[in-house]
Formats: structure tokens, sequence, C-alpha cells
């Protein structure tokens, strides 16, 4: 923060906390550029850093700040000693510059495990720390066992990353032990973490359900029960807004609309049959050879195509109830009928529908399926400036009636191709929605499995042969410590298998996934049997072709993306020719796709028309260049 921006704080009465992020999480979540050796640690520049921070901890200072908060996430990571020692040797050479002045090391998202807990909690110079108590639970029993004498600690007992209210009378009871500990000056009560997490303000949302609204607090309700436990904490406590916040919690827990029974059933019933096909991917993929006839090296695109402004003004139309229902859909057929056109001109072999009619990839499913409600105006960032619209989830997940039939199968009529149905998976419904607390998150997922399952077996039976089931989030939700990751993975896994476990072997199951950072997750991948997955792998690096290198046994369908759509820069045919060689080095061309890194709607239809024309002349030149290879060994052997 600038000490202009400082001052303009202390003028308006205000004496904001500057908050940096701490040192040594800066330099443990930093990458080295591309071409630097693998072998340097980021860690090393510790000592070039640390008097940049002691020249704005001085001017924070000389600007009248009176606390600072040093950010230090990792502390919750699985740290080796040499990386906690780091923090040790840090705080101690900013000690002499950090007198004058309060300082917080603030850590959030998870337990911190003991030994970081003990070299925190040890660290020179610091006057508090702050903890994440919602996500952290185990930290309140390592406080309970003991906390240094004389320092704050500010417990974030208010969730900063969902929006459900705060169980009041709870907290006050953690609170009040955490006072006998730490001592009552020293108590402050603070949130989990950031408030970025949420959306801004529940007022704005006039069309929620009243019921369900009195469960929620976004960032200003997040604030306000945070004053309320301070107030109660110093014997002021608001019984009304106690007792109304109590009278919530009760209407939640007893509520008919959050249990639906056959839901509940459906899940527990749950058994091994239940997510297996029944047979090997190598044999399915024989029998969707036989009734798709792709050539080798089959393109497709992963199914969004530009939100055209005129796109966007249609649905706010339709929404707003300015156009009918009925113009609504001629509008978006027609867009239907455009990329599938543009498609066929192209030579794509697997069509796609091109998602003209979905706000958002979750929140298009969210708005259809039961035991979710949404917000009108619950923006949160999710990607540098790009935010979202997370669904909240408040009871038992189920499917009134089907959600994309009528779209896959108008498009499928549009053409002799074949169209991929399209559908977003489980995990990332799960892990992109704002998710009830009241029941484990496995739980939740298995029910909107169920759900998603529904929606298969019905694009199936109308006719779709191929179904991509994205899970773009699934890396997403990993847990951050190594320990509890297997059991996440092997959840969100099965998950993904319930929804198609179902179908025949001559429908193609296609899965695809935002990140390739696969090395460490490849069992999982190659356990979700999908029959072919599409993946982001440009922007990573080819890091998805270093796992194949690594002897992996991978026999299903795979299209790493050749080229990036998050940028506008077109690439060339000789670029993506060199891309899909250096793939085949290490992949069977039968098993290989070429498309895209991910959706195009945030794209032009300039950028993406010689982008796409590229792809398929690319898939063009190699396939020609594996028929004359194989034609050469041919002649060879004759
Ligand atoms: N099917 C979605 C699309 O094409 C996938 C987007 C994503 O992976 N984030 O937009
Ligand atoms: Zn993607």
């Amino acid at each position: 923060m600038a000490d202009a921006d400082r001052v303009d704080d202390l003028q308006l009465g205000v004496d904001a906390v500057p908050v940096l992020i701490g040192p040594v999480s800066y330099l443990l979540l930093s990458k080295p550029a591309k071409g630097v050796q693998t072998s340097f640690s980021p860690l090393s520049l510790l000592g070039k850093i640390l008097p940049i921070y002691k020249e704005v901890v001085s001017e924070l200072k000389a600007g009248g700040a009176s606390w600072i908060q040093f950010d230090e996430p990792t502390l919750v990571l699985d740290l080796d000693c040499h990386e906690l020692q780091a923090f040790t040797e840090a705080y101690a050479e900013l000690e002499s510059c950090l007198s004058g002045v309060k300082v917080l090391v603030q850590t959030y998202f998870a337990d911190v495990p003991t030994e970081a807990y003990k070299v925190l909690t040890s660290l020179k110079g610091v006057a508090g720390f702050g903890f994440d108590l919602v996500r952290g639970t185990k930290t309140l029993d390592l406080i309970m066992g003991g906390f240094p004498i004389g320092k704050y600690l500010f417990a974030g007992v208010v969730d900063g990353r969902n929006i459900w209210a705060n169980d009041l009378a709870g907290s006050l009871v953690t609170l009040h032990a955490l006072e006998s500990i730490v001592g009552k000056d020293k108590l402050v009560v603070s949130t989990s973490c950031s408030l970025l997490h949420t959306p801004v303000d529940l007022v704005n949302e006039t069309k929620l359900d009243k019921e369900i609204k009195s469960w929620l607090a976004f960032a200003a309700q997040k604030v306000n029960e945070v004053n309320a436990l301070a107030k109660a904490l110093a014997g002021q406590k608001d019984e009304a807004f106690f007792s109304a916040n109590a009278a919530a919690q009760a209407s939640r827990k007893s509520s008919r609309r959050v249990t639906n029974h056959s839901v509940q059933k459906a899940a527990a019933a749950l058994g091994d049959s239940d997510h297996r096909r029944a047979t090997t991917v190598s044999s399915r993929l024989d029998a969707q050879q036989k009734k798709l006839n792709l050539p080798v090296l089959p393109t497709t695109a992963i199914s969004s195509f530009p939100q055209t402004p005129e796109l966007r003004r249609v649905r706010h139309e339709c929404k707003a109830k300015k156009i009918s229902e009925e113009e609504y859909v001629k509008a978006i057929m027609e867009e239907i009928s455009k990329v599938v056109e543009l498609q066929e001109e192209l030579d794509i072999d697997v069509l796609v529908h091109g998602e003209p009619e979905r706000n958002d990839m979750v929140e298009y499913f969210g708005e259809q399926l039961s035991g979710f409600a949404f917000t009108i105006n619950g923006w949160v960032q999710s990607d540098g400036s790009r935010c979202v619209k997370p669904p909240i989830i408040y009871g038992d997940v189920s499917r009134p009636k089907p959600m994309t039939v009528f779209w896959s199968t108008t498009a499928e009529s549009m053409t002799a191709r074949p169209m991929k149905g399209m559908l977003t998976g489980p995990v990332t419904i799960l892990n992109w929605s704002f998710v009830r607390n009241d029941q484990a998150r496995f739980e939740t997922c298995y029910q909107i499995a169920l759900a998603i399952k529904d929606e298969v077996e019905d694009l199936e039976k109308a006719g779709i042969n191929v179904i991509q089931i994205d899970e773009a989030a699934l890396r997403e939700g990993l847990p951050l410590r190594k320990s509890e990751q297997s059991f996440y993975l092997d959840w969100a896994v099965y998950s993904l298998r319930i929804t198609n476990c179902g179908v025949q072997d001559t429908t193609q199951i296609h899965t695809h996934m935002c990140y390739s950072h696969f090395s460490d997750i490849i069992p999982s991948i190659i356990d979700m049997d999908a029959d072919v997955i599409t993946s982001e792998n440009t922007r990573s690096d080819g890091k998805i072709l270093s796992v194949f290198c690594e002897g992996v046994q991978y026999v299903a369908g795979i299209g790493p993306g050749v080229y990036d759509i998050h940028s506008s820069r077109i690439t060339s045919t000789a670029e993506i020719v060199d891309r899909i060689t250096e793939t085949l080095d290490v992949l069977e061309p039968e098993r290989l796709w070429v498309n895209p890194d991910c959706g195009l709607k945030t794209r032009e239809y300039t950028e993406v028309k010689p982008a796409l024309k590229n792809m398929v002349a690319t898939a063009m030149i190699v396939r020609t260049q594996l028929a004359f290879a194989k034609e050469a060994v041919c002649r060879k052997w004759d």
C-alpha cells in the first residue's frame, strides 16, 4: 500500500491494517521463470528480498500504521525443516524493524501442522498470530494446548469462504474457551480468511427465497457477525441479533426443503457395480470406432463457441421478459445452426453445439437442479478479472427434468456428423458452488453425480453417442495436505464414474480437465476410466507429455490441447505440427485427439475461425505424414 493511501485512511478516521504477502510464502509460492535451472530454489532469494520488506515496513510505520499483517498461508502446507527454518530466519532478520508497530502473521485454508505451529508461535518481532478455525479445527487443539504469553490470537471463527450464517452461539463458546487461554485483552475475533471469496452483500438479493436468505451471510453480514461476537465477548451481547441467528440455525436444521429422502436413499444404496463400466476401455474404444468411424487424429472442440454481445443481449432480454420464450429458443437455435455449419465448413470430425444457451458451465446446471439456489448479484472473483456467480447448494440434490437433451438433440439433427452431448461433471459443480456445510462434501457430490447420471442416460436414449462430462475443476479441489489428497481423489473419481457407468459400450464418454498437472495424480486420472480425456496443455508447457515419458501405461483416448485459447494470438500450423509430432513421440496415434486447450466462449469469431482452421489443417498434414510412414514400412516388408 502506498503512503498516500495510508494517509487517506487515517484522514477518514479508519485505522486500516495494511496486508502484505509474507516474505517466505512469497518465495515458496513463486516459480522459477522458463529456462531457469529446475534445481533453482526461489527461497535462496530470501536474503535479497528482506531489505525490501524492511523498507516497506519503515514507510508504513512512517505513514502511521499501527498494525501490519503478513500473510503466510504456506504454513499450512507440508513443509520440510529447511523451509520452516526460513521462517525463523526471516523474522529474526526483520525483528529490529518491526519494533514500534504490531505485526500479525496470518495463516488460512487448513490446519497448521504441529511443527509449523511451534515455529510460527516462536517467531521474533511478531505481536499476533491468525488462524482459520473453520477449515483448521485441529489448530484449535494446538492453541488450547499452549499459546505464547502476551501475544494476540486472531481467531478466525467466521467462515470467509462460504456463505452460511455463523452459528454465533457455538462460536461464542469457542471464543470463551480461547479467552481462558490467551487472556481477555489478547483475543481478536476475525474471519477465517479474506472475504474475497464471498459475495459482497445479501441485501442485493431481492429475489432469493426468504427462508433460505435467513440462513446466509455474505461479506457485509460476516463483518456484522464478527462485530456481534466481539461485543458479546466484551459483555455487550446483542440478544436480539443472537436470538434471530439461533432461530435461523434451527430453521435450517429442521427445514423440509433441505431433505429429500429418496435422494438420500439412492446415494446410500450406491454399491461397487454403480461406479464401474463393465468392460475395459480398449474393448469399448473398438466398439465406438465401429459406430463412429472416425479418422486417425480426430478433431473436436471443447464445446463453447464465442458468447457474442448479441447472445448476451438475448439472454438478458429473456430473463427480463422483454422477449418471449419462443423468441429466445429461436435465437439460440439459429446460433447453434451457425456453429454447426461453421464446424462442417472447417471439416471438424466430432461436433459440439457451442453452449450458446449457457451463462456459465456450473450456474446453468445449478439453475435447473433441485437443492440449489442461485443469486442475482452474488459475484465472486474467479480468475484474474473474471467473476462468476456460484450457485448455492442448500439441500439434497435431484434433477426434476432433462437439462440439456433438447439442445443437444436439436444440434444433432442439424448434421450427419457425431454431435457431443455436453455436461458439467459432479466434482466441478461441487467445487464451483457454495456447498452446504451440514453434510460431508463427498455425500453432496454423490447426489450431484446421480443427477448427472440421469442426464447422461437421457442423452444416450435420445441418440447422442458421444458425451463429454467436464471435470474442469477436479484438480482445484485437491486438499493442500498430502495426507488428505487420496481420500478426495477417491471420492471425486468415484463420482465421475457414477455418472456414466450405465451407458452402452458404444457410447463414448469424454471428460475435459482444465489443468494438465497430472504427474502426481495420474493413477486417479486413469482410474476415471473415461474413453477420451481432453485437457489444457499449452499453458502448462506440455507437462502432460512428461507423464507419458515416465512410462505410464495409458490406453484410453487423449487430447492434450494443441493451442492456447487464453491468448488472442493465432497459433500457426507449423507450431501445431511441432506440438503434435512431439506428442506422437510418446503416444500412439490411435490414442490421440486434436482439440484446443479449452472452450472458446471468451474469444471472438475473428480469432476462433483461423485458429480452428489451422488446427484442422494440421491434423490433415500429420495424418498424411503418418499414412506415408506406414506405407513406407509396408513397402519395406513387401
Ligand atoms: N465445456 C466447457 C466450455 O467449452 C468447458 C469449459 C472449461 O473447461 N472451463 O466452455
Ligand atoms: Zn477447460
